[in-house]
């Protein structure tokens, strides 16, 4: 497809001064600028190609090879092929004006200034807690260490009233151009302005407390109230108990991260704990009641006659309370039967007279199939 002469595009005669070029295309750019024309494809490729035009005319050297030449005579090199609008903007951006792109197209290419306030970092606290408070729930204060705002100055930074002001290098804008030439034409780079980190501001009169910082180390007490049925990792977050700001920025928050400490007889599974329970042999034998420890106090169990070692019992709703949803996990409690080891002469002969009763002799003696009695048969 035959290219359209570059002087047709931008409505131009071949005579045209460098000024009549840039504004022609000026006019053309603002006209089919494609936020000024959403979805529209003829405008932006109209847009691309009045880019591709100035390129070559706007330089006298490329201008004149194509007043010779023509398209030709720019040796595949000619008009730069802009695929992606925001390439037209960083190369002939600079003509159209920074402030008039501002008001135009929404202000959003300028960075504008920076705050001198600084946001104040996030803070960690480890909070070990015991499995009955975490049965319970609880109320914990805790000790902070971080940057508090200062006092002095009301967090600032500043040592009076006329502690700021507005920065001479870039005239408070936070701002710097540099403008450098090149064969696309003049660029301008904006940069932060490097003698006031690009605030606009800058601190003459510092607070003598905290030296212009706006914050001092320091020490806040907090107080959390920790639900019940928390874990190892869960967390909350203390709104603005973090460090404070930098010269006045918004404070961090305290994320207290809850960490359960190792009980000494419960042991937690989700919601339920197991407990270990030692019985004593006659209540394993005859059965009766005993007082279990909980992680909130004690409870009463029953415990059958013939319970066996090794066995569980389910106390219901003793666990831990679930901690997104209504009631509780168990506690379950593992028998373990005590043996006497000290016996009175009456105890020993009390229980000498049982050893030849059938039932207090092992299921596995009684069966005669046993290991033991296999091994006897073996021997003998
Ligand atoms: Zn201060
Ligand atoms: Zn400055």
């Amino acid at each position: 497809m035959a290219q359209r002469d570059y002087y047709d595009i931008l409505g131009v005669n071949r005579g045209a001064s460098a000024d009549e070029i840039k504004s022609a295309y000026r006019k053309l750019a603002m006209k089919y600028h494609p936020d000024r024309n959403p979805d529209d494809a003829d405008a932006e490729t109209r847009f691309k190609e009045a880019a591709q035009a100035y390129d070559v005319l706007s330089d006298p050297d490329k201008r004149a090879r194509y007043d010779q030449f023509g398209e030709a005579g720019l040796g595949g090199q000619g008009g730069g092929s802009y695929s992606n609008v925001n390439d037209i903007f960083s190369a002939f951006g600079d003509i159209f004006g920074q402030s008039m792109f501002g008001d135009m197209f929404g202000g959003g290419r300028s960075r504008g200034r920076r705050s001198r306030k600084e946001p104040g970092a996030d803070l960690r606290v480890r909070l070990e807690l015991t499995l009955e408070e975490i049965a319970s729930g609880v109320d914990k204060t805790i000790k902070i260490r971080h940057y508090k705002s200062c006092t002095g100055c009301s967090g600032s930074g500043a040592g009076s009233d006329a502690g700021y002001t507005t920065c001479s290098a870039c005239q408070g804008s936070g701002e710097v151009r540099q403008v450098s030439r090149s064969v696309f034409g003049q660029f301008i780079n904006i940069a932060p302005c490097a003698q006031c980190s690009g605030s606009g501001e800058i601190l003459r009169d510092r607070c003598t407390v905290c030296d212009g910082e706006g914050r001092v180390e320091g020490e806040t007490s907090v107080k959390v109230t920790i639900p019940a049925g928390v874990r190892t990792g869960n967390y909350l977050s203390v709104t603005g108990k973090g460090h404070a700001g930098r010269r006045g920025g918004e404070a961090g928050d305290a994320i207290v991260v809850i960490e359960e400490a190792e009980h000494e007889h419960f042991v937690r599974h989700d919601d339920d704990v197991t407990y270990p329970l030692l019985i004593d042999m006659l209540t394993a034998t005859l059965g009766g009641s005993v007082h279990v420890p909980t992680l909130t106090g004690s409870a009463e169990i029953d415990i059958d006659p013939g319970t066996q070692p090794g066995s569980t019992l389910r106390m219901k709703g003793k666990g831990i309370p679930h901690l997104n949803s209504r009631g509780s996990g168990d506690q379950l409690v593992e028998i373990n039967v005590s043996i006497p080891t000290k016996l009175t002469g009456e105890e020993r002969r009390t229980l000498e007279a049982l050893r030849t009763s059938k039932n207090f002799r092992s299921p596995d003696e009684r069966s005669g199939s046993s290991l033991f009695s296999r091994f006897k048969e073996a021997l003998s």
